[in-house]
């Protein structure tokens, strides 16, 4: 699951660069992100760079201000019970994702992200899962779902925006808001519609409930295809 707009409700990383660096520049770069003019790697690179000096005090109280959608916690916890496993795939930053899991006392989930560090009030980031056959997302999230997944699984994604567009025809199910939503609707690709996390569990248990769980073939023919040429 994505982690900026889905596990919080807002998206930490853009507000950051919204309250941090000039907000024009910060809105270009995000425009020509969202039109696909850029990647999200040099999206990131712009923006780390927009910002001057950071005071780390302010950026990281600001970091922990930001709520985690109030389901959130409900459904970490029926993922366990449910022995569903459960990996936050996210475009952002591992700087901030970390200080709010702490802020609210979230431990054990596994996390993968890019990478942010403050050197001498510049922000530095770097990308330990770049894959240049992911455009929307500097952090492959693909790579992760396959990794994590075999043929016998039912893979389930949860997601809100931009950078889940690559990643979720490798899925079986796919839980969109918001601007993913609308991506799907466009691209015509099923989806269950969710508000909250809440949503997701009845949904869940639903499937659960069926004897025989269809999985999307187009998913399983796009996972086969990467275990064949990777
Ligand atoms: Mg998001």
């Amino acid at each position: 699951m994505d982690f900026d707009g889905t596990v919080t409700q807002q998206d930490v990383g853009e507000e950051l660069f919204r309250k941090f660096a000039e907000e024009e520049k910060v809105n270009k770069i995000i425009d020509d992100l969202l039109n696909d003019r850029i990647s999200s790697r040099e999206c990131w690179i712009k923006l780390c760079s927009a910002v001057s000096l950071v005071n780390k005090n302010e950026f990281d109280d600001f970091i922990v201000s930001i709520p985690l959608d109030p389901t959130f916690v409900k459904f970490k916890d029926y993922c366990k019970n449910e022995n569903i496993e459960l990996y936050i795939l996210s475009d952002g930053f591992d700087y901030y994702i970390e200080k709010i899991f702490e802020k609210n006392r979230i431990n054990g989930l596994t996390v993968y992200t890019n990478h942010l560090e403050i050197v001498d009030g510049k922000l530095i980031p770097s990308f330990p899962y770049y894959d240049d056959a992911s455009f929307s997302s500097a952090n492959c999230k693909r790579n992760h779902i396959i990794n994590h997944s075999s043929e016998e699984d039912f893979t389930v994604f949860i997601g809100d925006g931009n950078s889940d567009k690559d990643s979720i025809e490798y899925c079986d199910f796919i839980f969109a808001k918001d601007d993913l939503l609308k991506f799907c609707e466009k691209e015509r690709i099923t989806y269950f519609p969710f508000k909250n996390f809440d949503d997701v569990i009845k949904k869940l248990d639903v499937l659960k409930g069926r004897k025989r769980l269809k999985k999307r073939l187009r998913a399983q023919l796009k996972r086969q295809q990467s275990y064949i040429t990777e």
